[in-house]
């Protein structure tokens, strides 16, 4: 490869910008050209692709968002459309491709890869870490510590007025932001899509400390969670336990943004490295990961989302440390 573009698509992740910086110094030093594609493959369609060099990502590395901006691409499922952006990247003869993105991302860069025979690099970005093949995905610290920040703070009302919290968290289809966010704040009760929540050990709990006068509660609650999000878990703690004094907070998109942690930084730093090393050896349409602490690669096309187990361990532990 001698011209290779970046790309970031899906769903934005705080670290993207430190990834997109590795990706175009990296490959500026090994004598590369780098184009960056704005608004993912909307950019490659419309031909929206502007030359980068060093000074173009300076300043970056600590800011969230993604200076490259992102979409998501109807176009591009669409095989004519797909013959559009390699007919754009022919223009500037781009002949190898970096994206920064989620598994859906992934699913049309390997399509792309076949069919035109341009080398695709993913680099895991997502807030919610339930990515095969990588320990760490670009902005889930960041995101959980953004949970954590604002539970202290919910926890320092809630703690003065004897309240029960309802605390929303993202994670759609994963329940780590919970898990994490939940244990570092000493929450009382974690509620994720990976285990089945027993509602009615739940209500038997808080009704045991209501008795005792005593029912400050933080329960911390994936967005995805099987049963429903903090608002039905609310109906049905309001109704049942009627004398707590029930409070719900979603947090939302804040978790989304704001300057991307030092470990955010770090790993968006390393797989925007790794990633243009895999297109200069050959080692083509791979994604990018972590796991133990080493850099692995994995096939774009089984870099799908996962659900990992979270063990009951962990729940255990929640329940030993929160008594
Ligand atoms: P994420 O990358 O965060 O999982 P999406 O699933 O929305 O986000 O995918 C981002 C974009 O990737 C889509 O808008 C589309 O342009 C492209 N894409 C996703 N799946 C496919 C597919 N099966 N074929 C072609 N393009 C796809």
């Amino acid at each position: 490869v001698t011209k290779i573009g970046v790309l970031t698509s899906g769903g934005d992740a705080p670290g993207m910008n430190a990834a997109i910086r590795a990706v175009v110094r990296t490959g500026i030093y090994y004598g590369l050209e780098v184009f960056g594609i704005m608004r993912g493959y909307n950019g490659m369609l419309e031909d929206d692709i502007i030359p980068m060099n060093s000074r173009s990502v300076a300043n970056i590395i600590q800011r969230g968002g993604t200076i490259l901006k992102t979409a998501r691409s109807k176009d591009f499922f669409e095989t004519e459309g797909r013959k559009k952006a390699y007919a754009n990247l022919k223009k500037y003869g781009i002949d190898g491709l970096v994206i920064i993105g989620g598994d859906g991302s992934f699913r049309g860069a390997q399509k792309f890869a076949n069919e035109f025979d341009i080398p695709c690099i993913g680099i895991p970005g997502t807030i919610d870490k339930d990515m095969a093949g990588t320990d760490y995905t670009i902005g889930f610290d960041t995101a959980v510590n953004t949970a954590v920040e604002a539970i202290d703070k919910i926890r320092d009302t809630m703690d003065a007025h004897d309240r029960l919290f309802i605390v929303e968290v993202m994670g759609r289809d994963a329940g780590y932001i919970a898990l994490h966010s939940g244990i570092a704040t000493g929450a009382e009760n974690i509620l994720i899509p990976e285990t089945k929540t027993d509602i009615e050990a739940l209500i038997h709990s808080l009704t045991e400390k209501e008795k005792r006068k005593k029912l400050v509660n933080l329960i911390v609650v994936a967005e995805g969670e099987e049963f429903g999000g903090a608002e039905e878990i609310a109906k049905v703690i309001k109704e049942r336990v009627p004398n707590a004094d029930t409070r719900v907070c979603i947090l939302g998109h804040i978790q989304r943004g704001g300057a991307p942690s030092c470990h955010d930084r770090l790993v968006a730093s390393h797989m925007g490295y790794y990633a243009v090393e895999s297109l200069l050896i050959g080692r083509h349409n791979v994604m990018v990961g972590v796991i133990n602490n080493k850099i692995h690669y994995t096939p774009l096309d089984m870099a799908v989302k996962e659900r990992q187990a979270i063990g009951q361990e962990w729940m255990k532990i929640v329940k030993i440390l929160a008594s």
